[in-house]
Parts: C-alpha cells; structure tokens; sequence
C-alpha cells in the first residue's frame, strides 16, 4: 500500500448513521425493525427526524443530528471526517428532488473518499448488515490527510 495511506480499522462495534428522506422513512424503519437484533450490537446516531423516528418505532437508542434539510447531512458528513461514523444506511429518494441535494452529494462524495460502507436502497443495506464484517473488525486504506497536507504545503 502506497505510503501516502493509512490503515485505518473499522471496529467490530460499528458506528452507524441511519437517513431516510421523507418518501422513504416507513422503509428504513422497518427495515430497522427488521434488523434490530444486529443494530442492538452497534452505536447508531441520523439526521434528526430519522433518529427520532427509528427510536420510537424500534426502542433502540439513536443519537440525532438536525435535520437533514437544515445541515443533519453536513453534520454526518464531518462526523465521518473525524472517524466518529463509519458506516452509513442512507435511503435516499430517486423521485423526489430535495431541496438539499447538494449536502447530500456532498455526504456522498465524503463518504467515498473515506472508504464508508454506505447503502442507498434496501437490497445494498441487506447485503452490508449480514456481512462477515459486521462482527469482526475491518481494516481499510484512507488517504494520510495530514500528510497530503504536509506535501501539498511544501510543493504548490
Ligand atoms: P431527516 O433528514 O431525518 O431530519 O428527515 C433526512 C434528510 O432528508 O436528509
């Protein structure tokens, strides 16, 4: 591996971010539902009305950020950039425009850089939630920020 990364360990105890648009929210909390037995195992924490939503419905504890349309993306995006989320369930809604589209592109493209697990429909959720990873610790490669910045300091 290139020495510009670093190994970076997602720890068997997931730190896992649930969204869901509007349209979209009846699905994630049964699926939720669903799944609670494995989610039990992990922290889990979502834009705000997600949150508050897939606690009441389900009893699981979720920690909630604002509201998705009034910066909960941007706070799960920078959450992933300090190492606090690394794994994210994200229904997005392919049929409805939001009004915060580019805070959810951006979440996106943050959680790509970063090397997040992120599922955007229920199949992709389905798939991540019964992997081999979830109860064991996965090693991956994230860029060396600091060193980026060190070498970007010293040549431009
Ligand atoms: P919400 O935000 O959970 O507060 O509804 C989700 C979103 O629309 O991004």
């Amino acid at each position: 591996m290139a020495k510009d990364y670093i190994t970076v360990t997602i720890e068997k105890q997931k730190k896992i971010a649930l969204i869901a648009h509007d349209g979209m929210k009846k699905e994630l909390i049964q699926w939720c539902d669903d799944n609670k037995d494995i989610l039990k195992k992990h922290f889990l924490c979502g834009t705000g009305t997600t949150a508050k939503m897939v606690a009441e419905a389900t009893g699981l504890p979720v920690k909630g950020y604002h509201s998705g349309p009034l910066g909960g993306d941007q706070q799960i995006g920078a959450q992933i950039v300090e190492g606090n989320i690394d794994f994210v369930i994200f229904f997005s809604d392919p049929l409805t425009a939001q009004p915060h589209d580019p805070d959810v592109k951006a979440l996106l493209r943050i959680a790509q850089l970063y090397d997040i697990p992120i599922a955007n429909n229920k199949a992709t959720a389905d798939f991540m939630i019964t992997s081999k990873y979830m109860d064991e610790e996965y090693q991956h490669h994230v860029m060396d920020f600091q060193k980026n910045v060190a070498d970007r300091a010293k040549t431009l």
